[in-house]
């Protein structure tokens, strides 16, 4: 069964996703997020995935976890429909019907009751057999498209298997963090929090700009040194830094409900961030923040 784990993140690793013009394309991860869940909850008993058995759900996750929708909505027939490229993913059509890749198939068609999707035998065996290997395909996933502070949101909101031995978490890159904390001298650069706790700094990250796992190098240049919140507000997309002034920008969706929320994020619109010491953000990095992760 190892092998069969082995040719399935093989398949994965090699998944066809847009990323060359810079713009995440995270709904076929999600797609494969969702069947597993689907399959740790057992809704799935037979090698036949219909698209309605996904599309609402689907549609969900992509406007939560999908980074910044395009305006004609989150599309959750395009993973269905173009993870054929991937072999363990196989579409049968309605008879007459020609699989394309280069137009989306109708929704009409999709739903069609003889429209559904066979996974590779043993693919489909292994992900409804074993929880510890859908544990391991969850948390190979996770960590190839999304950063640490939305793996753990999409884990929750999914009821995914959990399986994070501790030999296989890569090392966190400590340097990058240490970097980043001391060109912002260790503050929140958004709120300025900044505290000790038994001698250490406290609840701070050193956040990637551009997601680490969506090419963003580990430099100081794409960097912020973030409080907890903000750094998640940051990753969510409800929080940016217009690159010239280095102002903040709070997206329009959100909503804080009281006095004090509204005091966390809201209060910075229009703020100057908190001075670095050297190293400015680069525009380039904030400018993909901008242009994929914020809500605008
Ligand atoms: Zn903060």
């Amino acid at each position: 069964m190892k092998e069969t784990l082995d040719k399935f993140l093989v398949q994965i690793e090699m998944m066809n996703l847009n990323i060359s013009s810079g713009k995440p394309a995270l709904k076929k991860p999600l797609c494969l997020l969702l069947l597993i869940s689907k399959f740790e909850n057992k809704t799935i008993n037979e090698n036949k995935i219909r698209f309605i058995e996904l599309e609402k759900e689907l549609g969900e996750l992509i406007l939560s976890f999908g980074a910044r929708p395009n305006k004609s909505g989150p599309k959750p027939n395009q993973p269905f429909q173009y993870m054929n490229s991937s072999t363990f993913w196989d579409i049968h059509l309605p008879n007459g019907v020609e699989m394309t890749h280069k137009r989306d198939l109708s929704l009409k068609i999709l739903r069609d009751s003889e429209t559904y999707v066979t996974l590779d035998q043993e693919i489909f065996e292994m992900l409804n057999n074993s929880r510890e290997f859908r544990a391991i395909a969850t948390e190979f996933i996770l960590k190839k498209w999304w950063p640490e502070t939305i793996q753990e949101e999409i884990l929750s909101s999914l009821s995914l298997p959990v399986y994070f031995p501790i030999s296989t978490r890569p090392p966190r890159n400590k340097e990058f963090a240490e970097k980043v904390l001391s060109n912002f001298r260790y503050r929140c650069a958004i709120c300025g929090f900044n505290a000790t706790f038994n001698k250490s700094h406290f609840g701070l990250d050193g956040a990637h700009i551009k997601w680490f796992s969506q090419k963003g190098p580990d430099i100081v240049h794409n960097g912020l040194s973030l409080c907890k919140i903000h750094h998640w507000a940051f990753d969510k997309g409800a929080i940016t830094i217009e690159p010239k002034n280095l102002t903040i920008e709070v997206s329009p969706l959100f909503v804080g409900r009281d006095h004090q929320s509204i005091e966390i994020i809201e209060s910075f619109n229009g703020k100057e961030i908190f001075p670095f010491k050297e190293e400015m953000p680069e525009a380039r990095y904030l400018d993909w923040h901008y242009e994929y992760i914020f809500m605008h």
